[in-house]
């Protein structure tokens, strides 16, 4: 199938990854000059980061106080 994509911030990629692992023919369309630029602003500048820790080793991690979010 071919699949086209508006937008290439987080949703978009993702959805590109997710349909192109699917076997599609994908194609990203985005309007600035690289793709996922607000999510590069995110976490001051370093951006965001996950983890595939359990829940609770991740929160610890977290350098906040981190009780607010169990
Ligand atoms: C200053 C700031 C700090 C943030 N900090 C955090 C944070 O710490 N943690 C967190 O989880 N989230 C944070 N966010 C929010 C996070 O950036 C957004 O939730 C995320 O970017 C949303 O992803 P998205 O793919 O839905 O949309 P967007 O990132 O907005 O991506 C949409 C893309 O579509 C493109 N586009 C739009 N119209 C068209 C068109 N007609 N043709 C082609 N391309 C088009 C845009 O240029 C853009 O690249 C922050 C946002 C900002 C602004």
């Amino acid at each position: 199938m071919k699949t086209v994509i508006i937008g290439g911030g987080p949703a978009g990629m993702l959805a590109a990854i997710g349909a192109s692992q699917k076997g599609d023919e994908v194609t990203l369309l985005e309007k600035m000059n690289q793709l996922g630029k607000k999510l590069c602003i995110t976490g001051k500048g370093r951006c965001n980061i996950t983890s595939s820790l359990p829940i609770e080793d991740f929160i610890k991690n977290i350098p906040r106080k981190w009780e607010i979010f169990i």
